[in-house]
């Protein structure tokens, strides 16, 4: 995504993450090499797709191959490819790959989930090509996923066992920066701008202006 980058990511925003973790993430070495993955997870807002995007950029620089997808997309790609009995040949070729990032995880589906494409990606990866999964809801709401309780689990089980998991546990970023605009204002303190203050004279104009 165009403009999410590291430089303008807020990490006082995230205190569970440092910048040198993820300034090491995008090294890309320590994980890409061995096929490990990353998985941010937390509530809407808290900034899970920017980290993941400003990660991505930066791993490109690098020169890592990196593919960006939300996943309820790529899996309707997936889908067309099986229906043509061609999943096998598309999953290989996003070998070309370092990095997929699966953005909006468990925004997949229900009828999306009926084909299991997506775990036979996961399937495919384990061990050899990384993953970076963004996903507001926990590893226990997974289930919508995938066809199966156990397909689930064997999924999860795939992406967390060579992983780092990141917990964006904070307020929503947007609702955040709304709400400190609304307090410090555009300029003028707010009081100023009720009746109350409608007849003030000069005098009593505070030093500060
Ligand atoms: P999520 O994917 O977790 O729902 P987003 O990454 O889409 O959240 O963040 C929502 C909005 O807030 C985006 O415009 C994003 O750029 C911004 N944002 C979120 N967290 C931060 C942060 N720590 N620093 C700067 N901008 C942020
Ligand atoms: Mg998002």
């Amino acid at each position: 995504m165009p403009g999410k980058t590291l430089e303008n990511f807020d990490f006082d925003a995230v205190p569970m993450i440092s910048k040198a973790q993820v300034a090491a993430l995008c090294a890309g070495d320590g994980w890409l090499r061995h096929g490990a993955n990353l998985i941010l997870m937390g509530p809407p807002g808290g900034g899970k797709s920017h980290l993941s995007s400003a990660i991505g950029l930066g791993l490109l620089e690098k020169g890592w191959r990196v593919l960006l997808a939300r996943t309820s997309d790529l899996v309707q790609r997936l889908q067309v490819a099986r229906r043509e009995l061609a999943l096998e040949a598309a999953i290989s070729r996003l070998d070309r790959f370092d990095l997929v990032i699966l953005d909006d995880f468990a925004y997949v589906t229900k009828d999306q989930a009926e084909t299991s494409v997506l775990f036979e990606l996961i399937s495919a990866r384990y061990e050899q090509r990384s993953l970076l999964i963004t996903a507001n809801q926990p590893f226990g709401e997974w289930g919508k996923v995938f066809p199966d309780p156990a397909m689930t689990l064997a999924a999860v089980d795939r992406l967390v066992h060579h992983s780092t998991i990141f917990e964006l546990n904070v307020e929503s970023y947007r609702r955040r920066t709304a709400l400190q605009r609304k307090q410090e204002g555009p300029g003028r303190p707010a009081s100023f701008a009720t009746p109350r203050n409608a007849g003030r004279t000069r005098r009593d104009k505070p030093a500060a202006e």
